[in-house]
């Protein structure tokens, strides 16, 4: 067999397809038509690597895929590694014709899996789910046969298919993403994988097939991801395992001797990854759904809504707390903070003034109409202190407390959980299922910087964890940058560096006499550094605040308009040199009624507002795009 296929990578498919950008990623790619055709095109030596589908995020195992795989192992001469995991992104489009409007779509054609992830889709439009083999093979399909078909397919797709873009992320699913394995010849894999006994040498092996009821179990008991085909009655079982690399020794006891026909095929070494949290042990906090928003009162996060929680570390008397109440009410915050008991390094160190304290927080929110967030400590303050607070905060030091999660998950006030500056994403996440376990319906997941060598700020703000975080969960995510850098000039820069990555809220420390502050001044803002920063951030001042204080808003979302105009009409241009480069019509029907359902959505409607928007930006544009006008 000579290795003609250097540098290939095979996969099923067309190009524009998910599987062509996995196998992009892999090598030079090459398509087959069927999974079983570039199985043998790889042991045949005609390519280098494999690439197939194994788990998409929201529809689990890719049976077809799996299923050729598992046959093809069952051949006597298959020897097959597994030699990396790629993650693909999944993000659908709608895409149509030239000339047929989104009302008049009939018939969306896609792969029967990704159809019933755009339920939302196809009620909307009362349109006909066509299952087709893949989804770029149903957008050729739509071009070829023309009429009131749409496809659901990739952006590359549908480009590829000369079809128009009707609709932007369709999926009612998001974020999803598919998992691929790229597939090596054994022999010519980092490690030789033995097959029909357990022997692993040298590299552990990741990913096991096993065909056999027992052995299933066996590694599940090991903690092993199972991917099960449904099999027949007259067929064996057969699935694959994807064993995590500390549980490999085990799964490699469990599965030493196999049961009579049972059968264990290690599919390669392990590639070297960063091993992500064991999503099956935390499904209530990393189930696929829509995101989750907590609402109280006028403090909305989570799917698209962005707050400001901001008050003082703590509660120190009923005139500060009312004072800093007013001045973060007038900032924009939505929501009032502040400690009654206090966890401090040092039990010399003030402790908060305790549940007399709750009450002068309480009345410094109502008097602003803001909810008040506040801190419990222990389980058995978790009753008295939810009778009046409308968030009950569990801080760092006790993000595993354990009996305290319990307790404050079975109260009916939503749970602000910071993560210890000792935990993982991943035990931060288990904490969290904990509280929803318990019962809780509301948890808002808080980073504020974890422990490392560096002294110069007070904590490390995990951006790289919290977005970790983001990929496995729906609950809201917040960023205390005070907590983070322990240094008030430090604070903002953090703040934008969250906000820019993406989090729900962020919570902030102020006060309006840090020097004599009971705790943590040094870290907390002033009022007007809030002002300012939350003005740069977009988000309104509240109601209270003097003529002078909402002209300062209205000064930098000017500024930004006049920014984002001028930037629009040179984009305009630039889509105009291109357009006509590519001898396309300056004009694009289904491209204006995106940009009017843009404006419709952020204004609320078709409001006189949006619509004269729109048609003043659309008439812009068009000049723009006309030669001569650069
Ligand atoms: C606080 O919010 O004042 C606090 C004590 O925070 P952490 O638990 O993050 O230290
Ligand atoms: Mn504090």
């Amino acid at each position: 067999m000579t290795p003609s296929g250097a540098g290939l990578a095979g996969y099923q498919g067309q190009p524009g397809s998910f599987g062509a950008r996995a196998a992009a990623r892999c090598g030079k790619p090459v398509a087959f038509p069927t999974f079983e055709r570039t199985l043998r095109a790889l042991l045949a030596g005609e390519i280098a690597c494999a690439v197939l589908p194994a788990v998409n995020r929201v529809d689990g195992p890719i049976l077809e895929s799996l299923d050729a795989l598992a046959r093809s192992l069952a051949e006597p001469e298959a020897a097959i590694a597994v030699e990396a995991e790629i993650e693909v992104p999944v993000r659908l489009v709608l895409a149509g014709p030239e000339g047929l409007a989104l009302e008049r779509v009939r018939e969306i054609h896609s792969q029967a899996a990704v159809l019933r992830q755009c339920r939302n889709l196809l009620a909307r439009l009362d349109a006909i789910p066509i299952d087709t083999h893949d989804t770029a093979y149903a957008a050729f399909r739509v071009k070829e046969t023309g009429g009131p078909r749409a496809a659901v397919c990739s952006e590359e797709a549908a480009l590829e298919a000369g079809l128009l873009i009707l609709e932007e992320d369709v999926s009612d699913v998001r974020p999803n993403t598919t998992r691929f394995w790229r597939l090596a010849r054994a022999g010519e894999a980092a490690a030789p994988a033995p097959e029909g006994d357990v022997a692993p040498e040298g590299p552990a092996p990741r990913v096991v097939f096993y065909a056999g009821v027992k052995t299933s179990l066996a590694l599940a008991d090991a903690g092993a991801e199972l991917l099960s085909l449904p099999g027949t009655p007259g067929d064996p079982i057969r699935g694959f395992a994807v064993v995590p690399e500390k549980s490999v020794a085990r799964a490699a006891a469990g599965t030493g001797r196999p049961a009579g026909g049972e059968r264990v095929i290690w599919l390669g070494p392990a590639p070297e990854f960063v091993r992500p949290p064991r999503v099956r042990d935390i499904p209530k906090t990393t189930e696929v759904r829509e995101p989750s928003v907590v609402a109280v009162g006028p403090f909305v996060v989570g799917g698209g809504r962005r707050a400001v929680i901001a008050g003082p570390c703590a509660v120190e008397s009923p005139e500060q707390v009312a004072r800093l109440a007013r001045a973060v009410a007038r900032a924009g915050a939505t929501a009032l903070r502040g400690g009654v008991f206090k966890p401090r390094t040092s039990p010399y160190s003030f402790q908060g003034h305790g549940l007399e304290a709750l009450g002068w927080l309480k009345d410094a929110g109502d008097a602003v109409g803001l909810p008040i967030v506040t801190e419990v400590m222990a389980p058995a303050q978790v009753v008295p202190v939810a009778e009046r607070a409308d968030v009950l905060q569990i801080g760092a030091r006790n993000c595993q407390n354990y009996d305290l999660l319990r307790e404050a998950g079975r109260s009916s006030r939503p749970v602000f959980l910071k993560r210890g500056f000792g935990t993982t994403v991943e035990e931060w996440l288990s904490s969290a299922e904990y509280l929803l376990d318990a019962g809780s319906k509301d948890v808002i997941l808080c980073e504020r910087g974890i422990r490392t060598f560096e002294k110069a700020t007070r904590g490390t703000l995990d951006l790289g964890g919290l977005l970790v975080a983001r990929s496995l969960t729906h609950l809201p995510l917040f960023a205390d940058p005070s907590h983070a850098a322990g240094r008030r000039d430090l604070v903002p820069g953090l703040a934008r560096a969250a906000w820019g990555a993406g989090v729900d809220g962020l919570m902030i420390e102020v006060h309006d006499a840090p020097e004599s502050a009971l705790s943590d001044g040094p870290q907390a803002l002033l009022p007007e550094d809030l002002e300012e920063l939350l003005d740069e951030f977009g988000i309104l001042p509240g109601v209270s605040g003097s003529v002078e204080r909402i002209r300062r808003a209205i000064d930098v979302v000017d500024g930004g308009i006049a920014r984002l105009a001028a930037q629009r009409l040179e984009l305009a241009r630039r889509v105009g040199a291109v357009k006509r480069a590519a001898s396309r019509p300056i004009r694009d029907e289904a491209r204006e009624a995106t940009v009017r359902a843009r404006f419709a959505e952020a204004l609320g409607g078709d409001t006189p507002a949006a619509t004269r928007l729109a048609d003043t930006l659309i008439d812009l544009a068009l000049e723009a795009e006309k030669p001569g006008d650069t």
